[in-house]
C-alpha cells in the first residue's frame, strides 16, 4: 500500500493543488498530513479545507500551533504571516458554521501517529511539534542526532525543516539533491529518520513543491512543477505579508 505524505504546505494553494494533481494521477488514495497547513502564504482558507477533505489524518505544525499562542520567538517575516492569517482564520461571534469548524480543526491537530513501524511527527519525535532535525546534524552535531534516534524505535517520519532526505543509522543523509523522483529502499529492521519536504515552500534549493510515497520498504520523493509566479504576486498583493516570502519560491530556499 501507497501512502502520501505531504508537509508544511503554508497556505501554497497552487503547489498544493499541483501535488494533489501528481498523487491522483499516480492512483493513490491514501494520504495523510504531517502539518503547517498554514503560515507564510496567502490561501490559508483554502490549504485547510483541502486537507480536511482528504487527508487520512493531519498532524499539528508549530505555524498551526502558533495561531493559538503568542508566535514571539519567531522571526518577523514568519510572525507577520501568523498574524495575518490569525486574521483570516480566527472566528467572531457572528462567523459561520464553516469559518468556526476550520479553526476548532486546528485547534484539535494531534501532535504524532503511530502505524506499524512507522512515527509521525512535524518536528521530532522528542518535541514533536517545534525541534529541527537538520539535514547536517550528522556531520555537524552528531550528539544531538544519537539522542534523537535513542527517542524512537524503527522509523519516524518528519517535515518542518523543508528539507526532503533520509538520515541512516550510521546518520548519513540521502537527499533527492535536484531529482525529479529518488527512491530510497528501507531495509525491514533498519532504523531511519525520513524527512518528507515541505508542499509550499521548499529550502532545498530545488523551487518545485515536494512531497514523498511511502510503502512499507520504500520512500520516494517527487518534485512536482508549479506555478509560483502567481502565489508570488497573491503574496505581494495582500499587502501584508513579507515579499521575502515571495522571494524565495522562487529559488527554494
Ligand atoms: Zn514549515
Amino acid at each position: 500500500m501507497k501512502t502520501a505524505v505531504i508537509s508544511d504546505l503554508h497556505s501554497n494553494r497552487e503547489a498544493l493543488e499541483a501535488v494533489f494533481a501528481d498523487i491522483h494521477r499516480r492512483g493513490i488514495r491514501d494520504l495523510v498530513c504531517l502539518g503547517d497547513v498554514v503560515g507564510y502564504g496567502p490561501d490559508p482558507e483554502f490549504c485547510v479545507d483541502l486537507v480536511r477533505g482528504h487527508a487520512r489524518w493531519c498532524l499539528m505544525g508549530n505555524h498551526d500551533d502558533a495561531l493559538f499562542r503568542d508566535a514571539s520567538d519567531f522571526n518577523p517575516h514568519a510572525r507577520g504571516a501568523i498574524e495575518y492569517t490569525r486574521r483570516r482564520l480566527q472566528p467572531r461571534w457572528w462567523s459561520s458554521a464553516e469559518k468556526r469548524s476550520r479553526w476548532t480543526w486546528l485547534r484539535g491537530l494531534p501532535l504524532r501517529v503511530e502505524e506499524g513501524r512507522f512515527l509521525f511527527v512535524h518536528g521530532s519525535p522528542r518535541d514533536p511539534v517545534r525541534e529541527y532535525v537538520l539535514s547536517t546534524d550528522g556531520i555537524l552535531n552528531p550528539d544531538k542526532l544519537r539522542s534523537v534516534f535513542s527517542s524512537f524505535e524503527n522509523i519516524a517520519v518528519g517535515g518542518h525543516t523543508h528539507q526532503p532526505g533520509v538520515h541512516d543509522e550510521d546518520f548519513r543523509f540521502h537527499a533527492p539533491s535536484g531529482m525529479a523522483e529518488f527512491s530510497f529502499d528501507l531495509a525491514p529492521e533498519g532504523k531511519y529518520f525520513i524527512n518528507v519536504g515541505s508542499t509550499g515552500q521548499p529550502r532545498d534549493g530545488d523551487a518545485r513543491a515536494c512531497y514523498a510515497i511511502l510503502e512499507e520498504t520504500r520512500v520516494t520523493w517527487v518534485r512536482v512543477e508549479y506555478d509560483y509566479r502567481s502565489t508570488m504576486d497573491k503574496i505581494l498583493a495582500t499587502g501584508t505579508l513579507s515579499e521575502v516570502l515571495a522571494r524565495r519560491l522562487a529559488v527554494g530556499k
